[in-house]
């Protein structure tokens, strides 16, 4: 374990009470099927909640399965995402991890993941293109139910403030990273109530640190904010 990792948890589980205090406990709702998850994610990609799931909605209410879009024309698809923005490479995207599935796998399910080891089914979903580590986490903490941290732009600008993760730690890293500092059953509501506290005061900006309640636990409000080195 290295120097300072027991600190570190210690900080991580304050930080985690004090925001769910603010944003209030949030429960997982697992997803039934994975390649929804992974559709849903691909859409997800720069651009709001909102707009990545009426795009996904408009997606699965166009066609009658999954199947459906294997001989799709990119292009088309493309017209039916547009609301989620960059419809020619999500809609890409799209039918080349569909396709990939279903090469691999004879039919377009992914729940045999649920077999292996997370590593093992994250390992499998790194092979197809465009399914990077925040995608890949996604998958395994919402649809394969096994533990995953996912890191989005929030949480690695966030947690990298906080000092909960090294300063040069990019998002990939930061997913293992953050997984060691607070417990499993913890990911999902610290995941989610990060995401919330980057919108609301830990904005890219300019954060309000001035009203934060976490300062106290923060490297970047004592060494920038308060100077102290
Ligand atoms: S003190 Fe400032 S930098 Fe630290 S978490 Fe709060 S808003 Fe972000």
């Amino acid at each position: 374990m290295p120097a300072g990792l027991p600190k570190l948890r210690a900080r991580a589980l304050k930080i985690d009470r004090i925001i769910t205090g603010i944003y209030g406990r949030k429960t997982i709702v697992y997803d039934d099927d994975p390649v929804d998850t992974l559709v849903e994610t691909i859409l997800s990609q720069n651009t709001t909640d909102l707009n990545s799931h009426r795009a996904f909605e408009k997606l699965k209410s166009s066609y009658p399965g999954w199947d459906a879009l294997l001989d799709e024309d990119p292009k088309h698809v493309a017209t039916i995402i547009r609301s989620g923005g960059l419809a020619d490479l999500k809609a890409a995207r799209i039918i080349d991890a569909l396709r990939f599935i279903k090469k691999s796998r004879g039919g377009l399910d992914l729940r045999f993941l649920k077999k292996m080891s997370p590593a093992e089914a994250e390992a499998w979903l790194a092979q197809m293109k465009g399914v990077g580590p925040k995608t890949r986490g996604i998958i395994l903490l919402f649809a394969l139910r096994m533990p995953a941290f996912p890191v989005d732009t929030h949480i690695h600008r966030v947690t990298r403030r906080m000092g909960l993760i090294g300063s040069r730690t990019g998002r990939e890293d930061a997913q293992g990273e953050l997984a060691r500092l607070v417990p499993e059953e913890e990911f999902y509501n610290f995941h989610i109530n990060l995401i919330e506290h980057g919108r609301a005061v830990c904005q890219a900006r300019k954060p309000k640190c001035g009203m934060c309640d976490v300062r106290r636990y923060c490297d970047y409000y004592s060494k920038v904010v308060q100077g102290h080195s």
